[in-house]
Protein backbone atom coordinates (compact mmCIF):
# COMPACT_ATOMS: atom_id res chain seq x y z
CA UNK A 1 0.00 0.00 0.00
CA UNK A 2 1.71 3.52 -1.04
CA UNK A 3 1.45 6.25 2.11
CA UNK A 4 0.56 9.56 0.69
CA UNK A 5 1.82 11.90 2.34
CA UNK A 6 -0.11 15.51 2.12
CA UNK A 7 1.32 17.75 5.25
CA UNK A 8 4.32 17.82 6.66
CA UNK A 9 3.69 17.61 10.40
CA UNK A 10 5.21 20.70 11.83
CA UNK A 11 8.44 20.56 13.59
CA UNK A 12 8.33 22.15 17.15
CA UNK A 13 11.22 23.48 18.54
CA UNK A 14 11.59 22.09 22.55
CA UNK A 15 10.66 25.92 23.88
CA UNK A 16 7.46 24.91 22.19
CA UNK A 17 7.22 21.78 23.58
CA UNK A 18 7.98 21.72 26.82
CA UNK A 19 5.73 25.08 27.39
CA UNK A 20 2.31 23.98 24.97
CA UNK A 21 3.19 27.09 22.82
CA UNK A 22 0.57 26.13 20.02
CA UNK A 23 -1.96 25.49 22.92
CA UNK A 24 -1.34 29.00 24.76
CA UNK A 25 -1.82 30.86 21.46
CA UNK A 26 -5.26 28.74 20.83
CA UNK A 27 -6.04 29.84 24.29
CA UNK A 28 -5.28 33.40 23.76
CA UNK A 29 -7.92 33.75 20.74
CA UNK A 30 -10.10 32.32 22.85
CA UNK A 31 -10.08 34.58 26.00
CA UNK A 32 -10.02 37.43 23.17
CA UNK A 33 -13.69 36.53 21.80
CA UNK A 34 -15.10 35.90 25.31
CA UNK A 35 -14.89 39.76 26.05
CA UNK A 36 -15.76 40.81 22.72
CA UNK A 37 -19.42 41.69 21.84
CA UNK A 38 -21.60 38.76 20.20
CA UNK A 39 -22.52 39.08 17.13
CA UNK A 40 -25.28 35.87 17.13
CA UNK A 41 -28.72 36.21 17.83
CA UNK A 42 -30.67 33.98 19.68
CA UNK A 43 -33.20 32.76 17.19
CA UNK A 44 -36.37 32.43 17.53
CA UNK A 45 -36.28 34.20 20.77
CA UNK A 46 -34.77 37.64 19.13
CA UNK A 47 -34.66 38.26 15.72
CA UNK A 48 -32.57 40.52 13.28
CA UNK A 49 -34.56 42.41 10.90
CA UNK A 50 -33.19 41.89 7.32
CA UNK A 51 -31.99 44.39 5.22
CA UNK A 52 -34.47 46.07 2.81
CA UNK A 53 -32.60 44.39 0.04
CA UNK A 54 -32.89 41.34 1.57
CA UNK A 55 -34.05 38.52 -1.33
CA UNK A 56 -37.03 36.86 1.35
CA UNK A 57 -40.35 35.38 -0.03
CA UNK A 58 -41.97 36.69 -3.09
CA UNK A 59 -45.00 39.55 -3.29
CA UNK A 60 -46.78 41.72 -5.43
CA UNK A 61 -47.09 45.80 -5.38
CA UNK A 62 -50.57 46.88 -5.98
CA UNK A 63 -52.04 49.74 -8.29
CA UNK A 64 -51.58 52.28 -5.69
CA UNK A 65 -50.42 55.71 -7.69
CA UNK A 66 -46.74 54.71 -6.96
CA UNK A 67 -46.40 52.85 -10.45
CA UNK A 68 -43.93 53.53 -13.28
CA UNK A 69 -44.12 55.16 -16.61
CA UNK A 70 -44.08 51.51 -18.20
CA UNK A 71 -46.96 50.35 -16.26
CA UNK A 72 -49.20 53.84 -17.22
CA UNK A 73 -48.24 52.53 -21.24
CA UNK A 74 -49.66 48.86 -20.40
CA UNK A 75 -52.17 49.66 -18.26
CA UNK A 76 -54.40 50.77 -21.43
CA UNK A 77 -54.44 47.49 -22.38
CA UNK A 78 -55.25 45.76 -18.99
CA UNK A 79 -58.00 45.23 -16.37
CA UNK A 80 -56.97 46.22 -13.10
CA UNK A 81 -58.31 48.09 -10.56
CA UNK A 82 -57.12 50.34 -7.56
CA UNK A 83 -55.47 48.14 -4.92
CA UNK A 84 -55.43 45.09 -7.42
CA UNK A 85 -51.88 43.63 -8.30
CA UNK A 86 -50.12 45.45 -10.92
CA UNK A 87 -48.86 42.23 -12.67
CA UNK A 88 -49.70 42.85 -16.63
CA UNK A 89 -49.37 38.33 -17.16
CA UNK A 90 -46.06 39.62 -19.69
CA UNK A 91 -44.59 36.27 -18.22
CA UNK A 92 -41.31 37.99 -18.43
CA UNK A 93 -40.68 37.15 -14.91
CA UNK A 94 -40.85 33.28 -15.64
CA UNK A 95 -38.58 33.45 -18.82
CA UNK A 96 -36.30 35.11 -16.48
CA UNK A 97 -36.14 32.18 -14.37
CA UNK A 98 -34.39 29.37 -14.24
CA UNK A 99 -36.72 27.25 -13.31
CA UNK A 100 -39.61 28.62 -15.04
CA UNK A 101 -42.04 25.62 -14.46
CA UNK A 102 -42.20 27.15 -10.93
CA UNK A 103 -44.63 29.75 -11.92
CA UNK A 104 -48.36 29.01 -13.29
CA UNK A 105 -49.94 32.62 -14.34
CA UNK A 106 -53.06 32.87 -16.36
CA UNK A 107 -54.69 36.00 -17.83
CA UNK A 108 -57.84 35.55 -19.58
CA UNK A 109 -59.39 38.25 -22.33
CA UNK A 110 -62.53 40.36 -21.34
CA UNK A 111 -65.20 41.39 -23.46
CA UNK A 112 -64.33 44.80 -23.22
CA UNK A 113 -61.06 43.39 -25.38
CA UNK A 114 -58.36 44.15 -22.29
CA UNK A 115 -56.87 41.54 -20.22
CA UNK A 116 -57.46 40.36 -16.71
CA UNK A 117 -54.92 38.11 -14.60
CA UNK A 118 -56.22 35.32 -13.12
CA UNK A 119 -53.81 33.43 -11.27
CA UNK A 120 -50.57 33.48 -10.50
CA UNK A 121 -49.29 31.08 -8.43
CA UNK A 122 -45.64 30.10 -7.50
CA UNK A 123 -44.18 26.93 -5.94
CA UNK A 124 -41.26 28.32 -3.67
CA UNK A 125 -40.08 24.60 -3.23
CA UNK A 126 -38.54 25.11 -6.80
CA UNK A 127 -37.46 28.62 -6.16
CA UNK A 128 -33.57 29.35 -5.70
CA UNK A 129 -34.23 33.04 -4.53
CA UNK A 130 -32.24 34.95 -6.63
CA UNK A 131 -34.04 37.72 -7.67
CA UNK A 132 -33.67 37.26 -11.42
CA UNK A 133 -37.59 37.34 -11.83
CA UNK A 134 -37.72 40.87 -9.78
CA UNK A 135 -35.61 42.82 -12.00
CA UNK A 136 -36.97 41.15 -15.46
CA UNK A 137 -40.78 42.49 -14.44
CA UNK A 138 -41.43 45.89 -16.35
CA UNK A 139 -44.21 47.05 -14.03
CA UNK A 140 -41.90 46.72 -10.90
CA UNK A 141 -45.01 44.59 -9.33
CA UNK A 142 -43.26 41.64 -8.16
CA UNK A 143 -40.46 42.14 -5.13
CA UNK A 144 -39.07 39.92 -2.92
CA UNK A 145 -39.75 40.71 0.77
CA UNK A 146 -37.92 40.61 4.21
CA UNK A 147 -40.13 37.62 5.27
CA UNK A 148 -38.08 34.55 5.46
CA UNK A 149 -39.66 32.34 8.04
CA UNK A 150 -41.42 29.78 5.33
CA UNK A 151 -40.44 26.49 6.64
CA UNK A 152 -43.53 24.01 6.39
CA UNK A 153 -44.38 20.28 7.13
CA UNK A 154 -46.38 20.24 4.32
CA UNK A 155 -45.83 21.31 0.13
CA UNK A 156 -49.10 22.82 -0.40
CA UNK A 157 -48.27 25.40 2.16
CA UNK A 158 -44.97 25.97 0.25
CA UNK A 159 -47.18 27.46 -3.32
CA UNK A 160 -48.17 31.05 -2.71
CA UNK A 161 -51.00 32.83 -4.62
CA UNK A 162 -51.67 36.10 -6.26
CA UNK A 163 -53.89 37.66 -2.92
CA UNK A 164 -51.58 36.63 -0.15
CA UNK A 165 -48.83 38.00 -2.44
CA UNK A 166 -51.03 41.40 -2.97
CA UNK A 167 -51.32 41.38 1.09
CA UNK A 168 -47.65 40.42 1.30
CA UNK A 169 -46.60 43.96 -1.11
CA UNK A 170 -48.87 46.17 0.48
CA UNK A 171 -47.62 45.20 3.96
CA UNK A 172 -43.73 45.63 3.01
CA UNK A 173 -44.36 48.53 1.25
CA UNK A 174 -46.30 50.41 4.55
CA UNK A 175 -43.38 49.31 6.81
CA UNK A 176 -40.43 49.52 4.48
CA UNK A 177 -41.03 51.50 1.08
CA UNK A 178 -39.31 54.96 2.25
CA UNK A 179 -36.16 53.76 4.10
CA UNK A 180 -33.15 54.51 2.27
CA UNK A 181 -31.96 51.00 -0.39
CA UNK A 182 -28.86 50.47 1.44
CA UNK A 183 -27.80 46.82 2.41
CA UNK A 184 -27.89 46.79 6.50
CA UNK A 185 -30.23 48.40 8.08
CA UNK A 186 -27.76 48.97 11.10
CA UNK A 187 -24.49 49.99 8.90
CA UNK A 188 -23.04 51.49 11.62
CA UNK A 189 -22.87 48.73 14.13
CA UNK A 190 -21.87 46.55 11.45
CA UNK A 191 -18.73 49.19 10.26
CA UNK A 192 -18.01 49.35 14.22
CA UNK A 193 -17.73 45.40 14.26
CA UNK A 194 -16.47 44.37 10.74
CA UNK A 195 -15.20 47.79 9.35
CA UNK A 196 -15.83 49.90 6.41
CA UNK A 197 -16.60 49.07 3.07
CA UNK A 198 -13.97 50.02 1.09
CA UNK A 199 -14.89 50.89 -2.77
CA UNK A 200 -11.80 51.89 -5.54
CA UNK A 201 -13.54 54.67 -6.34
CA UNK A 202 -15.56 56.66 -4.41
S1 LIG B 1 -36.09 34.23 -7.28
FE1 LIG B 1 -35.05 33.24 -9.02
S2 LIG B 1 -35.64 31.09 -8.90
FE2 LIG B 1 -37.07 32.21 -7.59
S3 LIG B 1 -38.81 32.67 -8.88
FE3 LIG B 1 -37.45 34.42 -9.02
S4 LIG B 1 -36.15 34.02 -10.81
FE4 LIG B 1 -37.13 32.09 -10.23
S1 LIG C 1 -42.88 40.21 -15.01
FE1 LIG C 1 -44.20 41.36 -13.61
S2 LIG C 1 -45.91 42.01 -14.87
FE2 LIG C 1 -44.88 40.39 -16.01
S3 LIG C 1 -45.95 38.51 -15.43
FE3 LIG C 1 -44.23 38.72 -14.00
S4 LIG C 1 -45.06 39.84 -12.24
FE4 LIG C 1 -46.53 40.06 -13.93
Amino acid sequence: MVKVKYLERPKLSNIERVFFADFLSGLKVTFKNLLRKTITTKYPYEKLTPPKRFRGTHAHRVKDGKEPPSFVVLEKFMEIHEGESRCVACYMCQQACPMPSLFKIEAQQLPNGKKRVTRFDMNLLNCLYCGLCVDACPVDCIIMTDEFENASDNRASCVIHMNDMCERGISFDKRRYNEPDRIWIDDKAREKLWGQIRWTYT
